[in-house]
């Protein structure tokens, strides 16, 4: 991590938001509760780091070894919205896709292309079309309430 969680804290006291937004540690955040387990002073370091992530989208200050990581969220974020859960192959196609544009790597694009038949054939890529969600309604709802609609 290149700014420690702590310091991203102490940066956001101080109000410098888009300084603690802009640091690669936010995107590099597992979000595994340790830290805010841990903190002496009950800090949701995690809950920063995913408020943090959303700023640095909304102020387009993503740090710029991270914004595939940032693709890959809204393309996993996506498909959520419009299946009421994940569709790996959509994901996938939308992250690539998102990527591409964004940096013109041709290498990122392709990269990983040669475990999709080995993945298809021991199941685990679903090609599945639709969703087993009935009622999508209420995802949108979700996504509405949380201002990503
Ligand atoms: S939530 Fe986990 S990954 Fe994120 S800053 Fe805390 S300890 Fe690190």
């Amino acid at each position: 991590m290149d700014v420690l969680p702590n310091t991203i804290v102490r940066l956001v006291q101080y109000g410098d938001v888009r300084q603690a937004a802009s640091a690669q540690s936010v995107w590099q955040c597992v979000s595994c509760l340790t830290c805010s387990a841990r903190c002496p002073k009950s800090v949701n370091i995690a809950g920063i780091m995913d408020a943090l992530k959303e700023i640095a989208v909304k102020e387009r200050c993503v740090h710029p070894k991270q914004k595939r990581i940032a693709v890959f969220q809204r393309a996993f974020l996506n498909t959520v919205k419009r299946n009421g859960r994940t569709n790996e192959i959509e994901m996938v196609a939308e992250y690539k896709i998102r990527g591409f544009f964004g940096d013109g790597s041709v290498t990122a694009a392709l990269k990983d292309a040669d475990l999709g038949l080995p993945m298809f054939l021991r199941g685990k890529l679903h090609i599945k079309i639709g969703s087993p969600v009935k009622d999508k309604a209420i995802v949108r709802r979700i996504f509405a309430k949380c201002g990503d609609s």
